[in-house]
Parts: C-alpha cells; structure tokens; sequence
C-alpha cells in the first residue's frame, strides 16, 4: 500500500457543483462542540471551502477537527449545494442521496467485509459498495460470487464477467443531478457512458473492454463521466474487497469510522435516519452490545463470508 496523500493533482471544481453556499467559514462545523447538543439547526453543516493543504488530500477538514478525516471535500460540497437548494427536505434528501451507501456501510459493519470503490493510493473510499451496486457487467453485487478477495465472478448465465468491478448507476454518483429533474427521466435506464456514446454494457466485459457496437471502433471504455467523490475517472479506480483487519492493517476506516460522514455528526445523522438532529439510529448502531461489529441480525445481506488471509494486492 501507498502512503499516499490521496490525490496530489486536484482538479478544479465542477462549475455547477457550487453556487457558493454562502458564508461558510468557520468553526460551524467543529463537531466536538456539537456533540451532545442536538439543536436542529441547520446552517452547522455546510462546509466550508476546503484550504490549499486539505485539497491536496482531496479531503474535507473540518475546522478545529482532530480525528483523521475521512470525507471526500467534494462529496461534502455536494451537500452543501444540495443543502443550499432543499432547505426544509435537507434531511430526507441527503438520506435519499446516500441510501445505497448507508445500507452498504451498515452490511459491512455486519459481515465484517468492506466493498470500497477508489483509487488505489486513498485512503477512503469514493463509494461504499453494497449489494445492490452495478458491475460493469451490468448485473448487481449480489449476482456475484464472493470465492475470495480478488475472486468475484458473475454468476448470471452467460455472463462472461470474472471480476465485480463497480460502476455508478446513477447519474447523482457522476454528479449529474440535474438529470432527474427532466420530466421524463428514467433512473432504470440510466447507464454510464464512455467517451465514444455507447454504455458500459455495449462494451465487452472481458479484455480492454472494447466496444461491441457495430461500426465502433473504440478499442476500451473510457469514462466520459468522472467520480463525484474524486473527480477521477472510472478507469483509474478499483473495487476492493477486504476484512476489517486488512483495512486496519492499510490504515482504511473501519467500523463506526466508515459510516458516511463518520466525522460530521449532522451529515451522519442525516444519512442515517433522515434527520440531522436525531442520533438515535447512531446510538443503535454504536452501543448495544458494545461494538459496532456486532450488529445482530440484519435483513438483506445473504452474502458468503469472505475466507481469511487472502491479501488483495
Ligand atoms: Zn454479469
Ligand atoms: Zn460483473
Ligand atoms: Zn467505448
Ligand atoms: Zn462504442
Ligand atoms: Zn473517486
């Protein structure tokens, strides 16, 4: 493993990402002197620009914070734009927004196996991968055979895919959410597109991943979308399977330390429960039998544990 910093070139932002939420300076966000007092306002969560050293870490420090961040800066800021544009229905959207990622976080949390999507050198993942999450192949996590860390074929008839290999389903995992606005929209048809038009199903799911489109000459699928989280394309990202130790070991967060936004009680609380102020679902996960790994029986994860000892790279 790297030690990485993350990504030392960081690109400038995505224009329609950031209407400036206003004002955000500020030690609003230090959660240490949140914590415990579950007023419900709002303004507390929007972050504030990230600093020249914390971009080049490609990660949010919030101010007077200590414990290692662990939050993409842009994902962040997607928030607060989102916060900014649905003020009253915050909560809601932000749970909707992070519903797959929650109920990924909640399954590994259960099982004890982390599905990350990111860049080998990070050290967090881009997107939280679950059971429901698309393979390039176009079938779901859960069609997939878990036989070890770097084994994980598809298991759909003649499907020829070897290896999970995620890939975003919707276009608010590219950052395209102005798409669901059109009227006519349909989330299921959504397919991420490469640069020469066609989808990643119309490419091969073996080999380079050349185009299977008559006529297409594209030799290999080249994103044409780039990761909300990162800004980085599909290409230069990974899918990792790995055991909690595996990710102590590689220095990765781990338990409590990977619900989404583990580090912004609000934003957690909200991606947990729909509500900023209520940290009961935290409470939920946190306590109880005293360790997060331990979170009793849960509904869907049906998922084969993964074998011990099989280091991914
Ligand atoms: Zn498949
Ligand atoms: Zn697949
Ligand atoms: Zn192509
Ligand atoms: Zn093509
Ligand atoms: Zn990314």
């Amino acid at each position: 493993m790297s030690t990485g910093q993350g990504s030392g070139k960081h690109k400038a932002k995505k224009d329609h990402f950031i209407p400036q939420a206003a004002g955000n300076q500020s030690n609003q966000m230090a959660p240490g002197s949140r914590a415990g007092n579950p007023s419900g306002t709002s303004q507390a969560l929007v972050p504030h620009q990230p600093s020249q050293a914390q971009q080049e870490q490609t990660m949010l420090v919030p101010k007077g914070y200590t414990v290692k961040p662990i939050v993409p800066a842009e994902k962040a800021e997607l928030i607060s734009v989102a916060k900014a544009m649905h003020r009253e229905e915050f909560g809601s959207r932000v749970k909707e927004l992070f519903d797959p990622e929650r109920e990924a976080a909640l399954d590994a949390l259960q099982t004890g196996i982390y599905i990350g999507y990111r860049c080998p050198e990070y050290k967090w993942d881009c997107i939280r991968v679950g059971v429901k999450s698309k393979c390039f192949c176009g079938h779901l996590l859960a069609e997939h055979e878990l036989c070890s860390s770097v084994r994980v074929p598809c298991v759909v008839m003649d499907c020829q895919c070897k290896a999970y290999a995620f890939i975003p389903a919707r276009p608010e995992d590219v950052g395209e959410f102005w798409l669901r606005k059109r009227r006519n929209f349909d989330p299921s048809a959504w397919r991420a597109k490469c640069r020469c038009k066609h989808n990643h199903e119309e490419h091969n799911v073996v080999g380079n991943h050349n185009c299977k489109i008559s006529g297409c000459s594209c030799p290999a699928f080249d994103s044409n979308f780039l990761c909300a989280a990162c800004d980085k394309h599909w290409e230069q990202h990974q899918t990792f399977f790995e055991t909690e130790t595996q990710r102590k070991e590689a220095g990765l967060p781990y338990g409590e330390a990977y619900l989404p936004f583990a580090e912004m009680p609000n934003l957690r609380n909200a991606v947990l429960s729909g509500n900023e102020a209520d940290d009961s679902a935290y409470q939920a996960i946190t306590s109880g039998t005293g360790s997060y790994s331990h979170l009793g029986p849960s509904s869907s994860s049906a998922r084969p544990a993964l074998p011990p000892a099989t280091k991914p790279r």
